[in-house]
């Protein structure tokens, strides 16, 4: 089955639905049992898939696991109140005291500032490394060292990582491979055919789809789902029903909302790389975007999201221009059906490499591009008059 058609399907197992197109929402704490028997059966069986306590999961739950364990092409998925929930939840599941870790410089900066305070007060040490390191991580590799984090394209800066290498020298001294997949949404990039472990995904991004809930979820593949499930478990991760609701309905468009989020946001790439007030666009598809080769050979898209940098210009400059723009709403986060800027200065969140310059990002939504691009070049009218 190809992609759109496995969107539409999957989590949709008659057993979840009963006949409706939808599944349900169940709203469960408390799983009544018929006899002590029954429940005794539950508790040996809790780590499985059976009705056994609410934060353990129910059919809405395993229909959203489901349908992203397919995407993702792993033997089983962990849900996650948040993007940042699932990615410590996968951290915790397979460090202690005494383990080192490899994480690269380009991170979405809070898994940084996880790493810095809470992994390190634990024992744990992390390693920056260059994202474009490649398989020079074999010289960064300890004995201790127990994972290799990676995230590509970089959430801010648009590094693309060639994860086969770095998974290729993490593998032969037993070091396992994490990645964010969330910048390039489960349909651009299948991490876990490119050697990683576990696959994570904010949800709260593209999967969702309609900026109106937080959920992440972990992917992980057959030697790892033991204990990644056990550790989400111990600590009590848990995804709300209707949350996991939402992200099952986004799951069902998302082909062709990614299909247009790429579109435009290359249309956009294009015509702000032809301004005379820009100095780089960063974006995978383009040539000039680090690890473009490795993006052409790994990825099979691109997604909403890429970053302008200025030449020489006043601050008020930028606020002037941003402040202004009538479909580009200044946030955090994408994925939504609506566009948004966010100005940004990665050179503050990295240790490994240097970063020169501030970036404004941009994510394309589902508007029409010509709307954008006027939206864009009166932006620059108002860039112009504040210089
Ligand atoms: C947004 C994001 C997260 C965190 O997800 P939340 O759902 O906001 O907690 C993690 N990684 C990346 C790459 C993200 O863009």
């Amino acid at each position: 089955m190809k992609r759109n058609t496995r969107l539409v399907r999957d989590g949709r197992g008659s057993d979840y639905a009963t006949g409706m197109v939808n599944v349900p929402v169940y709203h469960a704490s408390t799983i009544v049992f018929d006899s002590v028997a029954g429940l005794r059966e539950a508790v040996r069986h809790r780590n499985e898939r059976v009705l056994y306590y609410g934060r353990r999961g129910t059919p809405t739950q395993w229909a959203l696991c489901d349908a992203l364990a397919e995407l993702e092409g792993g033997a089983g998925c962990m849900l996650y109140g948040s993007g940042l929930a699932a990615i410590t939840g996968a951290l915790m599941a397979f460090v202690e005291a005494g383990d080192h870790i490899l994480m690269t410089d380009s991170v979405y900066e809070p898994t940084r500032t996880f790493c810095d305070l809470a992994l390190r007060k634990l024992g744990v040490e992390t390693t920056y490394y260059d994202p474009m390191i490649g398989s020079g991580i074999a010289e960064l590799m300890r004995p201790e060292t127990r994972l290799v984090f990676t995230e590509s394209p970089g959430s801010l800066t648009f590094e693309i990582q060639d994860l086969p290498a770095i998974a290729a020298a993490a593998r032969e001294r037993g070091a396992l491979v994490l990645n964010d997949n969330t910048c390039a949404s489960p349909l651009n990039f299948r991490p876990l055919d490119h050697g990683a472990d576990v696959v994570i995904h904010s949800l709260t991004k593209y999967v969702v789809g309609h900026s109106d809930a937080m959920l992440g979820a972990a992917i992980a593949n057959e030697a790892t789902l033991d204990r990644l499930r056990r550790g989400t478990f111990l600590h009590g991760h848990a995804a709300a029903p209707d949350d996991c609701y939402l992200a099952l309905r986004g799951l069902r468009s998302l082909g062709p909302r990614m299909e247009r989020h790429a579109q435009t946001a290359l249309t956009l790439a294009r015509w702000l790389k032809a301004r005379p007030e820009v100095a780089r666009v960063l974006h995978p598809a383009l040539p000039d975007c680090p690890g473009h080769e490795l993006w052409r050979r790994d990825f099979t898209g691109a997604s909403s999201l890429f970053a302008v940098q200025l030449k020489e210009h006043p601050e008020a400059a930028v606020a002037a221009m941003l402040d202004g723009y009538e479909h580009f709403g200044i946030g955090f986060s994408y994925g939504g059906f609506e566009s948004l800027v966010l100005p940004s200065n990665p050179a503050g969140a990295r240790t490994a490499t240097k970063w020169a310059a501030p970036l404004i990002r941009f994510h394309a939504g589902l508007e029409d591009p010509d709307d954008l691009i006027e939206d864009l070049e009166k932006g620059f009218e108002r860039f112009a008059a504040a210089r």
